[in-house]
C-alpha cells in the first residue's frame, strides 16, 4: 500500500517550506506520492518535480484554486495537470491579480482599525507573486495583534470581522474546466470546512458534477471519523472519487505530510487506474 498526500503548500503559495524542503520532508516521511497543490498558482511545480525524483517520491502536479460559489469560497484541488497549460495559466493570473486587489482593499480596512502598514507588513511574509490572507495572519500575529495564527483569521480576516474583503473569484464551471482542459481531475478540497447545509452542499456538487467534476476529500487531516463517514458517504451517493490530503502548509502545524486515515475500503480513490 503506497502512503500518499494529495493536498500540499510550499513558498509557491502560502506554505513556508520551499518545494525541495517539502519534498524532501515528503521523501523522510516514506510518503509515496505527493501532489503540490498551492493556491491559485503552479509556481512551485518545476522545482519540486526536481526534488521529487532526488527523494525517491513521485510528485502529482497540483493546484487548489479560489472559487466563489453562492458567495462562499470554496477550494477546488486540481491533480495532475499539465503546469504549462496556457488557459490554466492564464486563469491562475487572473485570480493571484484578483488577490493582489483584494490585499489593497484588506489593507485600508485594517489601516481603519488601528493595524499600522498593513500590506507592507503582509508583504514581508510574502515569498512569490501570490499575497495570502496567511501572510497579513503572520503579520497581526507579529506585532502582537492577534495572539495566534488562528486567532489572527477569527478576530481579523474571516467574514464578518473588520479586515475581510469579500471577492468574486474563479467560478465552479471555470475553475473544472481550466483543470479539465489541462488533462487534469478536479477534486472538492476539504468538504467539511463550508459552512452550508445539506440542501445546499446538494445544490454545490450538482454544479460541480454538471461541470466535469471528478472527485472529493474524504481525509483530511482536520476530518474526524464521524465527518469522514459523511464525507464517504457523498463520494458514494454522488459516485465521486475519494481523495486524501493533509493540506500542509507548515512544520509547526499539528498537520504532518502523509500522516492520515485509511480511505474507507468501499471508496474508489482517485489514483486508481492512474499511474501514480
Ligand atoms: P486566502 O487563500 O488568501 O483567502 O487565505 C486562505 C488561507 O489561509 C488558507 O489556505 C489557509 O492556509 C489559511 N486559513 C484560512 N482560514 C484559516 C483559519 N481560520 N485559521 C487558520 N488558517 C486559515
Ligand atoms: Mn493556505
Ligand atoms: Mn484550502
Ligand atoms: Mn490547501
Amino acid at each position: 500500500m503506497k502512503t500518499y498526500d494529495l493536498h500540499t503548500h510550499s513558498t509557491a503559495s502560502d506554505g513556508l517550506l520551499d518545494p525541495t524542503t517539502l519534498l524532501e520532508r515528503a521523501g523522510a516521511r516514506k510518503v509515496d506520492v505527493m501532489a503540490l497543490t498551492d493556491h491559485d498558482s503552479v509556481g512551485g511545480i518545476a522545482e519540486a518535480r526536481k526534488a521529487a525524483a532526488l527523494a525517491g517520491v513521485h510528485l502529482v502536479a497540483g493546484v487548489e484554486i479560489s472559487v466563489s460559489w453562492q458567495g462562499q469560497l470554496i477550494h477546488i484541488v486540481g491533480l495532475n495537470i499539465d503546469d504549462s497549460h496556457p488557459e490554466l495559466l492564464q486563469g491562475l493570473e487572473s485570480l493571484r491579480n484578483r488577490r493582489d486587489d483584494r490585499a489593497v482593499r484588506m489593507a485600508l480596512k485594517l489601516e481603519k482599525i488601528g493595524i499600522p502598514s498593513p500590506l507592507q507588513g503582509a508583504q514581508r511574509y510574502q515569498t512569490t507573486d501570490i499575497l495570502s490572507r496567511s501572510h497579513f495572519a503572520r503579520y497581526l500575529v507579529e506585532i502582537g495583534k492577534a495572539d495566534t495564527f488562528d486567532a489572527a483569521f477569527k478576530q481579523f480576516l474571516n467574514p464578518g470581522t473588520p479586515g475581510h474583503v469579500s471577492m468574486e473569484w474563479a467560478t465552479v464551471a471555470e475553475a473544472v474546466t481550466w483543470i479539465k482542459d489541462a488533462g487534469g481531475k478536479a477534486v472538492v478540497a476539504h468538504p467539511g470546512r463550508y459552512r452550508m447545509s445539506e440542501v445546499e452542499l446538494h445544490r454545490f456538487l450538482n454544479d460541480f458534477i454538471d461541470a466535469g467534476g471528478y472527485g472529493i476529500e474524504v481525509v483530511c487531516s482536520n476530518l474526524d471519523p464521524v465527518q469522514i463517514d459523511r464525507f464517504a458517504r457523498v463520494a458514494r451517493t454522488y459516485g465521486l472519487r475519494a481523495s486524501k490530503g493533509s493540506d500542509f502548509h507548515s512544520p509547526s502545524s499539528r498537520r504532518e505530510l502523509g500522516r492520515l486515515a485509511p480511505l474507507p475500503q468501499d471508496l474508489t480513490p482517485v489514483w486508481q487506474d492512474q499511474h501514480w
